[in-house]
């Protein structure tokens, strides 16, 4: 299974950084303002990971 990131809610502040940075159009914004990977989308490059100033953006299998 290829490896896809995930946001941990509970540690998103939504600052937006991950929807800026990645590449593949992969982060999704809720209409109540709440951070999301669509897991579909997400090549699992890790640059939001990789930006994310709380830890929020991980791998899927690290949640
Ligand atoms: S792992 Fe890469 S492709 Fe997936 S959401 Fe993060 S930046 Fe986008
Ligand atoms: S960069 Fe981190 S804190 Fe900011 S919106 Fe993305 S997951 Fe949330």
């Amino acid at each position: 299974m290829a490896v896809v990131y995930k946001i941990d809610q509970n540690r998103c502040i939504s600052c937006g950084t991950c929807d800026m940075e990645c590449k593949f159009g992969a982060v999704r914004i809720s209409d109540e303002g709440k951070f999301s990977i669509d897991a579909e989308a997400c090549r699992g490059c890790g640059i939001c990971a990789g930006v994310c100033p709380v830890d929020a953006a991980m791998k899927s299998s690290e949640i």
